[in-house]
């Protein structure tokens, strides 16, 4: 890719640290050629304890907006003027936009990602048709159970290490969502009709062994973890012949929204930004 820098270039980009190997410039940068547009994205490594001085430093829109990733999620909730609905109820921020009044508007685009990659990898999946347990309730699993809550899921199970965290979300959402430790996720499995882990548990961690065979046959499961593209939750839920959603599909369609935003044009069609993401990653269609 070879593109010129001019003085009307556009700039939008990422926030988080470790930020260097984040698939969004990939994404973004390539939406970006593939629509003709003089913009770049770009990666932002704020210090560890400076990312609220970093965005304040933005406000105008000199840089269109930023995503938001691990650990500044928090901060970008704090910093953020007005929230979307979405992100107010889900206590969550993954994506800024400065505006040239000078306000910062935070948003929520993790929902969007996760029930549309359920729609794309899970053909017929409903919502609304039973309940669905998330693993973690960090900014990411707020995020879903806002998304899901809102989707019309009867119930919402938090399942987290933490359950103090859990009840956190459980009192902002109110009574559809329910809570359990991690020792009793085969309670919290069962007649379940979607697993999401949320966690950022390690991939090879063996703590997170999670009981998917306490779901019922036609569970869809996901994992938000996308590197490898087939975790080892998603390779156990094969085993059992259960449906999988892959965090890849979710990363992208979250993309979606923000691009919008940044940009205010729709993401070109004509790029398969998956194909490029896959080889980054090293893994398979
Ligand atoms: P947070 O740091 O806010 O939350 C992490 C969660 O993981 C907490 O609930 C924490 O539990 C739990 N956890 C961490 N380690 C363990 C462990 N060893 N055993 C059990 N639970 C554990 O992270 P986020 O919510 O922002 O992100 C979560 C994951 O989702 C990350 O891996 C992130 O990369 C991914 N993600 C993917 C997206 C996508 O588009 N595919 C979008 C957003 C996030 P506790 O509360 O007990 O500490």
């Amino acid at each position: 890719m070879s593109r010129k820098i001019t003085g009307a270039t556009l700039v939008a980009g990422v926030a988080g640290s470790p930020v260097r190997h984040s698939l969004s410039p990939i994404i973004h940068n390539a939406w970006i050629e593939a629509a003709g547009l003089d913009a770049v994205y770009a990666p932002f490594t704020p210090p560890a304890e400076g990312f609220r001085r970093f965005a304040e430093g933005l406000r105008g829109g000199a840089v269109r907006g930023l995503n938001v990733t691990v650990p500044f999620k928090e901060d970008a909730l704090a910093v953020s003027d007005d929230l979307s609905e979405r992100a107010a109820a889900a206590g969550a921020v993954n994506l800024l936009v400065f505006g040239e009044d000078g306000r910062i508007r935070g948003d929520n685009t993790d929902g969007v990602g996760l029930l549309g990659a359920f729609a794309a990898q899970a053909p017929g999946f409903d919502p609304a048709a039973g309940p669905v347990v998330i693993v973690g309730a960090g900014g990411a699993a707020r995020g879903a159970a806002a998304a899901f809550v809102e989707a019309g899921a009867p119930e919402v199970r938090i399942v987290n290490r933490t359950v103090a965290k859990a009840e956190l979300i459980a009192e902002a959402l109110g009574p559809k969502v329910r809570t359990y430790a991690l020792d009793a996720a085969a309670d919290a499995f069962a007649g379940v009709s979607a697993v999401i882990n949320a966690t950022s548990a390690g991939l090879l961690d063996a703590s997170l062994d999670l009981p998917l065979e306490a779901t019922p046959p036609a569970a869809v499961v996901m994992d938000m973890t996308y590197k490898p593209l087939v975790t080892p939750l998603l390779a156990r839920a094969k085993e059992l012949d259960r449906r999988t959603v892959d965090g890849l599909e979710m990363l992208i369609r979250q993309a979606v929204p923000s691009f919008e935003a940044f940009f205010g044009r729709p993401v070109p069609t004509s790029m398969d930004v998956r194909a490029l993401c896959l080889a980054a990653i090293g893994g398979q269609a």
